[in-house]
C-alpha cells in the first residue's frame, strides 16, 4: 500500500519540499478522504493507542498535512492543541510529506532538521518516529508517528510495527472513502429512481390527460355527426313541408278569388272577410316561398363556381323592377368584381337586401347604394340605404330567423330575408354584418371569396 516512489508524472521533487507539499494532486488526493477538520473518531484512536502502547511511547499520532498546516485526526498521549491543529513551525511530520520518507529521530536536539523546532521544549518531543500515510496512488497525505519524551534509538521491529499501523491506517481512510463513495451513488440512485418513478407518473398523467381529450373530442365528433344528421333532416322537412303546402294554398287562393269575383252578391262584411283571407293567404305563400328558399340554400353546389357579381346585381334589380319603379327608388353601384359564388345565391343576396332597403325606407325616396372592395382574396360588399335604421343593439339580431324589429312594416314581412342572406353568406366562408342609426340608414357589408382564390 505505501509506495516509496513519487506518482508518475508528478511535478514534485523529492528535495524540493515546498512544491511537495503544495503539490495540487497530493492536496486533492487529501481533500478527497474528508477528513480535514473532522472530529476524533474511534477507530483512528485505537489504532494510535495501539502503537503507543506497542513501542511503549508516550504519545503517538495520526497528522493530516495540508499545504498549510498540520491537523491531528488522533492524538494520544498528549491534550489536542486548539482546533486539532498544529503550526507548520511546530510540525515534526510535515517533513515526513516533504522528504516523502520516514522519518526516524533519536534526539531531536541533535538534529540539523529540528534541533530548532519549538514543540521540543513545548510539547517534549525528543525522539520520534513518523512513517508516511501514502494513498493507492503513492500521494503522501500524512504520517503516522510515535513520540518519546526521551531520546531512544528505534529498533528495526518498532520501525516496521509503526509501517504497518500507518498502512492499517490508510486502509481505514480508504474504507471510509469507499463507504463515503457507496453512500453518495445509493444517494444518487434513490434520487434517479425517485425521479423516474416522478416522470413515470407525469407520462401517466399525461396518457390519461391524451385519452380524456381524445375521448371528449370523440364526444364531440359524433355530436356534431349527430346535429349535422338532426340539420339535414329539419331542413328536409321544412322543404318537404314548405312544398307541399303550397298546392293545398294554391286551392285556397284560387277559390278566394272566385269567391271575391262573385263579390257583386255579397255584403259588404263578407266582401271584406274574403280580402282580409286573401291577404293571409298571400302572406302564407310568401313565407313557404321564403322557408323554401331557406332550405334550399345548402341543396346548391359551391365548388368551382364563378359568379359575375355585377350581372348578379342587374338580375336582382330586374326582379325588384316593379318595386322600385313604384317606390320612386334610385340606385347607385359601382363596378363589381367576380366572386366565387353561385348566381343564383348573389342575385337573391342583392335581391333581400335591395327589397329591404326599399321596404324598410324612410321619408325620402329610397337612395341604394352598391359597391365593393378586394382585399387579400376577399370581396367585401356594401349595400348602404337612407331608409329607417335599426337601433344599433338590435343590429346583430337582424339575421335571426324570424326576426322582426318592433315597427309597423317588419309586422308584415316573414323575417327571414336576412337569415337566408347570412346563411349563403356563411356556406361561403363569408361574414355579413350591419352599421346602422335609427333615422340615418343602415349599410350592410358582406364578404365571399374572390374568384381568383377559386383558380388557385
Ligand atoms: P323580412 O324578410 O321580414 O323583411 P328580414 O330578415 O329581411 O325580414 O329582416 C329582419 C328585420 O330587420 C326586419 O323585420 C326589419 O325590421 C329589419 N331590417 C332589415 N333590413 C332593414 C333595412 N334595410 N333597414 C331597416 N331595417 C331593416
Amino acid at each position: 500500500m505505501i509506495r516509496q516512489q513519487p506518482p508518475h508524472g508528478s511535478s514534485t521533487s523529492m528535495d524540493d519540499g515546498c512544491q511537495t507539499i503544495s503539490d495540487p494532486q497530493r492536496l486533492q488526493a487529501l481533500h478527497a478522504t474528508a477528513l480535514l477538520d473532522t472530529p476524533a473518531e474511534e477507530a483512528f484512536d485505537r489504532l494510535t493507542s495501539l502503537g503507543a502502547r506497542a513501542v511503549q511511547v508516550p504519545a503517538a499520532m495520526v497528522s493530516l498535512i495540508s499545504d498549510q498546516r498540520h491537523y491531528l485526526k488522533s492524538i494520544c498521549g498528549m491534550a489536542p492543541p486548539l482546533g486539532r491543529t498544529l503550526p507548520f513551525s511546530h510540525s515534526f511530520c510535515r517533513y515526513v510529506v516533504e522528504t516523502r520518507a520516514p522519518l526516524v529521530i533519536a534526539d531531536a536536539r541533535e538534529s540539523t532538521l529540528l534541533g530548532r523546532n519549538p514543540a521540543i521544549v513545548e510539547f517534549g518531543v525528543i525522539a520520534y518516529l513518523g512513517m508516511p500515510l501514502t494513498t493507492e496512488d503513492g500521494y503522501i497525505i500524512g504520517a503516522f508517528c510515535v513520540i518519546d519524551h526521551h531520546p531512544r534509538q528505534w529498533r528495526d521491529d518498532e520501525i516496521r510495527l509503526i509501517a504497518d499501523l500507518a498502512a492499517t491506517t490508510m486502509t481505514e481512510i480508504n474504507l471510509r472513502f469507499e463507504r463515503d463513495l457507496a453512500r453518495c451513488a445509493k444517494a444518487e440512485l434513490a434520487r434517479a429512481h425517485a425521479e423516474a418513478l416522478a416522470r413515470l407518473s407525469e407520462v401517466q398523467r399525461l396518457q390519461a390527460e391524451l385519452a380524456r381529450q381524445q375521448a371528449a373530442a370523440e364526444a364531440v365528433r359524433a355530436k356534431a355527426a349527430m346535429l349535422a344528421r338532426s340539420n339535414a333532416d329539419l331542413e328536409h322537412f321544412a322543404y318537404l313541408a314548405s312544398h307541399d303546402l303550397q298546392e293545398p294554398l294554391r286551392m285556397v287562393t284560387g277559390f278566394i278569388n272566385l269567391a271575391q269575383r262573385r263579390s257583386t252578391s255579397m255584403d259588404a262584411q263578407t266582401s271584406g272577410w274574403l280580402t282580409g283571407a286573401a291577404d293571409g293567404a298571400l302572406r302564407m305563400q310568401r313565407l313557404i316561398q321564403d322557408l323554401l328558399a331557406f332550405a334550399r340554400v345548402d341543396s346548391i353546389p359551391r365548388s368551382g363556381l364563378v359568379c359575375d357579381s355585377d350581372a348578379a346585381l342587374s338580375e336582382a334589380l330586374r326582379i325588384l323592377g316593379t318595386k322600385l319603379t313604384l317606390a320612386q327608388g334610385r340606385v347607385e353601384r359601382e363596378p363589381l368584381p367576380r366572386v366565387a359564388c353561385a348566381h343564383s345565391q348573389l342575385v337573391q343576396l342583392f335581391q333581400n337586401l335591395v327589397a329591404n332597403a326599399v321596404k324598410y325606407r324612410g321619408h325620402d325616396q329610397p337612395c341604394i347604394h352598391i359597391r365593393a372592395s378586394t382585399s387579400d382574396g376577399t370581396v367585401t360588399f356594401t349595400v348602404a340605404d337612407n331608409g329607417i335604421g335599426i337601433e344599433p343593439d338590435l343590429t346583430p339580431h337582424v339575421f335571426d330567423l324570424f326576426c322582426r324589429l318592433p315597427n309597423p312594416e317588419s309586422q308584415r314581412g316573414a323575417g327571414l330575408g336576412l337569415a337566408i342572406c347570412k346563411r349563403i353568406v356563411e356556406r361561403h366562408h363569408g361574414r355579413i354584418w350591419v352599421v346602422s342609426q335609427p333615422g340615418l340608414g343602415s349599410t350592410f357589408h358582406f364578404t365571399l371569396p374572390a374568384a381568383a382564390e377559386i383558380a388557385a
